[in-house]
């Protein structure tokens, strides 16, 4: 395996490091859950995409630059590193983006992409639902044919940023008399302030409305908004789920960034040798994950599917930012337990990363079936 970058990839790290350099803001924006940081951040998102940094990886004609899934790897490297705020755009380019990209038809990329690169449209994911978390396949809003599309009821819930979001996609029951739960549904997008649309804010623990719920009622859908056939929905959304859990939403730039900013707080308070294999494992664990991540984008790139192996990631970077995390918190001691800490915000954040983008007891499951062919579990 060769693990050097070619020289195209090394200069494309410069010039991102350089832009980024430049103009990552010298200060933090406001928290994404407000109202104020949620545009702060959506004007960020432009200024990225004005210079076509938003989205690297994408085709040029929607803003990209196709620098590759490496390409891609290797800006958010330099992102993380360069301290630049979160992406409020994520779930749109992170789950949205890769379903059209692979099902959607050239009019639904031409139309949905360039403004979701840019933060003009941003998406929430509309996929849980009271009912139907874990067991995905039993939830329960529906499609229901009319004239030139559909109308769609029901309740979704922790959709997160809806409060604040401009359109959702999510997955709707068409066939009621599907002979299995996960056959008959049907993925489409829409609109968050479509007549029949209520968002209910959800409060965090902290009061910062992170989440919503939403309440459809008779929503018109028009055709052109369905992505893949009708029926399809649970083959789109599996292959949804694994650029959620495996690739896109948690890069290794990430956590290479985080593990090195531990590095730094370590030495800050004074190397503690109580601290130091935790922290050693920080920094082994940033780069292993790094590697694994370049091994599977590699065999993406050949051709292969990412498949329940993006559910070991998905494991591995909840477990580890936990684990990082609280090693901050203890080497901050009282300190760490400040409200405005980012080290505590971060710690609080990380905990619920066993649960979203499909909850570790899943996740485990899926390996340990798919994986190592061990016999399915009681449900
Ligand atoms: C921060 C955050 C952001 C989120 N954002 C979104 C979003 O934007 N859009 C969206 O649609 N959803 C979102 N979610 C919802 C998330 O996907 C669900 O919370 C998750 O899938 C779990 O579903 P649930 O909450 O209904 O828990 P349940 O499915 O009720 O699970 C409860 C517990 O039982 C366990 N369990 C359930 N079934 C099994 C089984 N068969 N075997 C073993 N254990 C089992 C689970 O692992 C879990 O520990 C978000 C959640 C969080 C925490």
């Amino acid at each position: 395996m060769d693990l050097a970058f070619t020289e195209e990839e090394e200069a494309f790290r410069t010039e991102a490091g350089a832009w980024l350099a430049a103009h990552v803001p010298g200060s933090p924006l406001p928290s994404l859950e407000t109202a104020e940081g949620f545009a702060a951040h959506r004007a960020w998102e432009a200024e990225l995409a004005a210079e076509r940094w938003s989205v690297v990886n994408w085709p040029a004609r929607y803003g990209g630059r196709e620098t590759g899934l490496i390409g891609w790897l290797v800006f958010e490297e330099e992102y993380w590193a360069a301290g630049a705020p979160g992406r409020v755009g994520q779930n749109g380019i992170s789950l949205l983006a890769p379903t059209l990209l692979d099902h959607g038809t050239e009019e639904q990329r031409a139309r949905v992409l360039p403004p979701m690169a840019t933060g003009e449209v941003v998406w929430a994911q509309a996929w849980s639902e009271p009912e139907a978390g874990s067991d995905l396949a039993s939830l329960r809003s529906k499609a229901v044919r009319t004239d030139g599309g559909w109308r769609v009821s029901g309740q979704k819930t922790w959709s997160s940023r809806a409060a604040f979001a401009d359109r959702a996609f999510g997955l709707f029951r068409s066939d009621p008399g599907a002979p299995k739960p996960h056959q008959g549904l049907t993925y489409l997008m829409f609109d968050l302030r479509a007549p029949g649309v209520t968002v209910r804010p959800i409060g965090r623990l902290d009061g910062k409305p992170a989440f919503a719920e939403l309440f459809l009622d008779e929503v018109f859908v028009p055709d052109r908004d369905v992505i893949g056939e009708p029926g399809e929905g649970w083959r789109i959304a599996m292959s949804t789920a694994g650029n959620e859990r495996g690739l896109m939403l948690r890069s290794p730039g990430r956590f290479l960034a985080a593990a090195d900013r531990l590095r730094r707080l370590w030495r800050q308070q004074g190397s503690p040798p109580s601290a130091h294999d935790r922290v050693a494992d920080a920094l082994i664990g940033a780069r292993a994950y790094q590697l694994f991540t370049y091994a599977a984008a590699s065999r993406f790139l050949e051709g292969a599917s990412l498949g329940p192996e993006s559910s070991l990631n998905k494991v591995f970077w909840s477990e580890y930012d936990i684990a990082l995390h609280e090693t901050a918190l203890d080497l901050l001691g009282d300190e760490g337990e400040s409200a405005d800490s980012d080290w505590a915000e971060g710690y609080v954040f990380s905990l619920a990363g066993p649960i979203y983008a499909g909850t570790n007891e899943i996740q485990r499951d899926i390996v340990a079936e798919r994986l190592l062919g061990l016999p399915k579990g009681r449900r």
